[in-house]
């Protein structure tokens, strides 16, 4: 089954076509890398889904409704959450605040006092259980600006899944983390979608072809091909495109 699905999208920024008619449709629990040099529009394909920015011409659907042109917070309730390339948490609370105030969010703020003793109680329990998950329950104290730099990652992904998405957006997730932070964040990543939809924007191949189902090489604005990590490495053009040349982030 189809969740997300992107038809002949383009984006133009002034005179420059960024986004080159994209095609591209994501199966529902699948995990689907996106790869592709720097600036070849792959920020600019998330910001699109997510609603950031508006597509110039072409259809984005989530679950069969169209949502290109909708506020970032309604595609948000509709169940797509993502994560962005720089840090988005706040670090002057702690690492507990930060994510109720994302999952306070995805409950809304209702005037009723009954109902909110009980919402807070429900609410802090959730918090808990998503900060285990991420493995963040010992510094759940800790201001979110004093923790090291992957665990702000992982916080950052919890920030995002607290709105408790069917789809995950994560853009270069493991951006400037050592090897263990690395292996680290893969295996939080996989155990924290194993029952979402996931799209992720990486550059290192090794997580790419460890972590997907599925990869999309995006390259000046078009995807030159799709497949399973077998098949991408495999690919003539993808390896003369770009698994053959240096990566810069
Ligand atoms: P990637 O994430 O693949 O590295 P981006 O999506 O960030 O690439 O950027 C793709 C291209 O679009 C780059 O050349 C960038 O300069 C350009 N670009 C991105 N955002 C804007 C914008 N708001 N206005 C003009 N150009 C932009
Ligand atoms: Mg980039
Ligand atoms: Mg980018």
């Amino acid at each position: 089954r189809t969740v997300l699905e992107l038809a002949g999208v383009h984006k133009s920024f002034g005179e420059t076509e960024i986004i080159r008619g994209v095609d591209l449709a994501l199966i529902e629990g699948e995990r689907h890398a996106i790869i592709g040099p720097n600036g070849a529009g792959k920020s600019t394909l998330f910001h699109l889904i997510s609603g950031q920015l508006q597509p110039t011409r072409g259809t984005i659907t989530l679950d069969g409704r169209q949502i290109q042109g909708l506020e970032p917070r309604v595609i948000n309730r509709m169940g797509l959450a993502r994560s962005f390339q720089i840090t988005n948490i706040f670090p002057g609370h702690s690492v507990f605040e930060n994510l109720r105030f994302g999952i306070l969010r995805r409950y809304g703020l209702q005037y009723n006092f009954w109902r909110r003793v009980a919402q807070v109680r429900r609410i802090t329990e959730e918090t808990e259980q998503l900060l285990e998950e991420l493995r963040l329950l010992k510094s759940r104290d800790v201001l979110a600006g004093e923790l090291s730099y992957s665990e702000q990652r992982s916080l950052e992904i919890g920030m995002a899944l607290a709105s408790d998405p069917r789809v995950v957006l994560l853009d270069e997730p493991m951006a400037g983390m050592s090897r263990e932070e690395t292996d680290y964040t893969v295996g939080l990543i996989r155990q924290l979608t194993a029952r979402r939809t996931l799209m992720i924007v990486e550059h290192d191949m090794d997580v790419v072809f460890s972590l997907s189902d599925r990869v999309s090489v995006l390259v000046y604005g078009q995807i030159i091909a799709t497949g399973t990590p077998d098949e991408i490495r495999a690919n003539r053009q993808v390896q003369e495109a770009y698994l053959g040349t240096e990566v810069s982030v």
